[in-house]
């Protein structure tokens, strides 16, 4: 058995396949009891939001999340896509890219009826009148 350091007391213990010890045990628990409860019913909260609301140290939530003890958290789940829940590109972009495809198509299709809907023609023989006119009234 190797010989770690327990990631909430610090003090050398056996370690098994978890990283805390013996005497901290109950303590990680209940904290992860807590921050799922937090997570259940606020699946929305980041992993700062959740220690808060939890009451749970933020180092506690970032090491379950990283052991893979936390699955369900925003902090992990946010970067789906907000279209098809595939999983997304970013948190922030929330898409997929088949869905971001399908977004900048449309808008491209949008933008070229836009331009198609109003031509910019130069009316040549109108201004051509205009002129003439003004010419006109000038010599009078
Ligand atoms: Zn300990
Ligand atoms: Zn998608």
């Amino acid at each position: 058995m190797p010989l770690a350091k327990c990631a909430r007391c610090k003090t050398m213990f056996n370690k098994e396949d978890r990283p805390i010890c013996a005497a901290c045990e109950p303590l990680e628990t209940a904290d992860y009891e807590k921050v799922r409860a937090v997570l259940e019913t606020h699946p929305d909260l980041n992993s700062e939001e959740a220690a808060e609301k939890a009451e749970v140290d933020i180092a506690v939530i970032t090491r379950m999340l990283k052991d893979g003890m936390l699955t369900d958290s925003a902090a992990t789940k946010a970067a789906t896509c907000g279209q098809c829940g595939a999983p997304a590109l970013s948190a922030s972009k929330r898409l997929c890219q088949p869905c971001l495809d399908k977004m900048n198509a449309g808008m491209a299709r949008a933008q070229a009826s836009l331009k198609m809907e109003a031509p910019k023609r130069v009316e040549v023989g109108e201004y051509m009148n205009a002129r003439a006119a003004f010419d006109s009234k000038r010599r009078t």
